[in-house]
């Protein structure tokens, strides 16, 4: 099953009087399940297209179609309503907040919602990423691969069948990088969660399933790991 399909994707930023075409027609499909990263050098655009899978930006030209719907003329509310229960994010710093407990952190997501599970099912969530023993650890007593660990647990409560991922080894050393690499890998594996990692970490490359090289916004050559 395609979850998303961005076709002939532009985007132009102006800025004063000058236009960047940072993206500059990206057809880009993904798979359930599927694991896939985007390599490039800086300023290749691979942000802007996170951002747009992701439905944060919207693109100048193109269309985006999210599990079968076209989704690229929603309006700002629908859009980040449609994003939440769909889509969960994994940054580079973790964006975890401090004064809160590792559960408390993985509910976030939910405060707002009347849901009597949550707490049940952030702790749930935590023990599949290993985190079973840390649920009132708040996040300045955990390791960097463990507040990672936590931002994943938050990134699946809304149940989201697509995950992007924005540098998630960057802030780790190279061991714990890959347990991360790992946790993602049985995530797409065995609940069926694709995952789009941006990244300059040559790691992650042995764990996907496909990696998209981007240059000057368009895509380079594509590789395809059996
Ligand atoms: P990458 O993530 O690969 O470093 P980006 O997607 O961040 O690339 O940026 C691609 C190009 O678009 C760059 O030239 C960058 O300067 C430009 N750009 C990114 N965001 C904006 C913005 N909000 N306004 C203007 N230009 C932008
Ligand atoms: P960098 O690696 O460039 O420091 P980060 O991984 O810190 O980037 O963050 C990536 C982008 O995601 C940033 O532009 C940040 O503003 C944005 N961001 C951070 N938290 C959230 C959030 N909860 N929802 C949406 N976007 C966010």
């Amino acid at each position: 099953m395609t979850v998303i399909d961005a076709r002939n994707i532009v985007k132009r930023y102006r800025t004063g009087g000058e236009t960047l075409e940072a993206l500059g027609g990206i057809d880009f499909t993904l798979e359930a399940g599927e694991f896939v990263s985007i390599m490039g050098p800086s300023g290749s655009g691979k942000s802007t297209l996170l951002n747009v899978l992701g439905l944060l930006a919207t693109p100048t030209e193109g269309r985006v179609i999210l599990n079968g719907r076209d989704v690229t003329d929603l309006g700002d509310r629908k859009r980040t309503a449609l994003r939440k229960r769909t889509i969960g994010f994994v940054f580079q710093h973790f964006y975890l907040l401090p004064t809160l407990n590792a559960v408390e952190n993985v509910e976030v997501p939910r405060l707002f919602d009347r849901d009597p599970d949550r707490a049940a099912r952030a702790r749930d969530l935590l023990t599949r990423v290993g985190l079973g023993d840390r649920f009132d650890h708040r996040p300045d007593q955990l390791s960097g691969g463990q507040k990672q660990r936590v931002a994943i647990a938050r990134s699946l409560i809304n149940d989201p069948k697509i995950v992007l991922a924005d540098e998630p080894t960057g802030s780790l050393d190279r061991e714990t990088g890959r347990q991360i690499l790992d946790e993602f890998s049985r995530i797409a594996d065995e609940e069926n969660v694709a995952i789009v990692a941006v990244t300059h970490d040559e790691l992650v490359n042995q764990y996907v399933d496909r990696t998209v090289h981007l240059v000057d916004g368009t895509i380079g050559k594509e590789m395809i790991d059996a």
